[in-house]
């Protein structure tokens, strides 16, 4: 099978899929994002939400839509803010969440109660002004893979090799250019949804925010990643039982998204992003008021979060806006 289909099954097979058996977050499950490490990450995209609604007229209700929200924490996070810092957002603000996994969404439940509504796909959010985010939810949208071979890009496909799960070339597929050896990482799922996204915001107005790791510009590579307990393990290992991503192309994702409608796309590295948003004032705020240890706690999680070593480059932020509206700070 192809690796779209492979991915998609791994992830998403309605009984032994990834996301559909467990909740992969946390210390003892095999990941950790931004939202996990720190409350800060969510506060500073709240920050940032509250900003946008103001440069699009408050509107009310305006739909607060997260893409993917794992257990919930970056939304609960942003809405504090703007209890804080924006009381009318958190009035006007109605909350949708896109969540495929049963088990995601009750920990959604348990941190945010009954007030967000629940989709299976974006397609299904009522129409309205919108204020989008997704954090390390690209990464998970299922990806192909092509390699070219004596001159001819084929498809990679995993199949069998001697009773071992292994990948090799299939079908020969229509593409040009490359070196020998060359991979490349098509991802039609991933580009149909920037476009709905650029859609939505083309007819309704707003604002999307996408956070994943991945490059600036359309580059040759394998990608795919497979990951366990904190730790890579091989692609073909226990299916089912790793998450399954690859990095995300944030050039080809800005030309979907503009493809679909949306203007003002501009895409800064995690670290340049937060920095921009105070991620040193908040972190010394929050570090006035504690004991040593706990300061030590809050600098591990602003280095880890905006380190270029850490999570601060391979991190990237991108903003994507309707038509006419101003481009929102710190965005170039
Ligand atoms: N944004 C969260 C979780 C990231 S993990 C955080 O930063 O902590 C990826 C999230 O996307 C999970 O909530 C997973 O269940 C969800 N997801 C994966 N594939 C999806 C799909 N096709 N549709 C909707 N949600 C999906």
């Amino acid at each position: 099978m192809a690796i779209d289909r492979y991915m998609g099954l791994c992830l998403g097979h309605p009984q032994y899929g990834y996301y559909v058996t467990r909740d992969p977050l946390g210390e003892k499950g095999d990941f950790l994002t931004a939202p996990e490490i720190s409350q800060v990450f969510g506060e500073l995209i709240g920050v940032w939400a509250a900003a946008v609604w103001r440069t699009m007229g408050e509107p009310d209700p305006v739909c607060l839509v997260e893409l993917g929200p794992g257990r919930g924490t970056l939304m609960a996070d942003m809405l504090r803010t703007f209890k804080r810092a924006a009381p009318g957002l958190a009035a006007a603000a109605r909350v949708h969440l896109v969540e495929t996994s049963p088990v995601l969404r009750e920990r959604q439940r348990q941190l945010l109660g009954p007030a967000p509504q629940w989709h299976a796909r974006l397609e299904d959010v009522p129409d309205g002004p919108m204020i989008l985010i997704a954090n390390e939810f690209f990464d998970a949208i299922p990806i192909r893979q092509i390699e070219r071979r004596d001159g001819r890009w084929h498809e990679r496909v995993l199949g069998l090799a001697m009773g071992q799960l292994a990948i090799g070339l299939g079908a020969p597929v229509a593409a040009t250019g490359g070196e020998d050896g060359d991979i490349r990482e098509p991802a039609p799922a991933r580009s149909g949804i920037a476009r709905a996204i650029g859609a939505r915001l083309a007819r309704h107005g707003g604002a999307a925010l996408l956070i994943d790791y991945g490059h600036f510009e359309s580059q040759p590579g394998d990608t795919l990643q497979a990951m366990r307990g904190h730790r890579f393990v091989p692609v073909t290992e226990a299916p089912g039982e790793c998450d399954l991503t690859s990095h995300v192309d944030f050039e080809t994702l800005g030309k979907a998204l503009a493809d679909g409608g949306a203007a003002g796309c501009q895409t800064l590295s995690q670290r340049q992003f937060l920095i921009a948003m105070g991620v040193e004032a908040r972190v010394a705020q929050l570090a006035a008021g504690v004991d040593a240890p706990t300061r030590d706690v809050l600098a591990r999680q602003q280095a880890r979060l905006a380190e270029p070593s850490q999570m601060g480059n391979l991190f990237k932020v991108l903003a994507a806006t309707s038509p006419g509206l101003e481009r929102p700070y710190p965005f170039p």
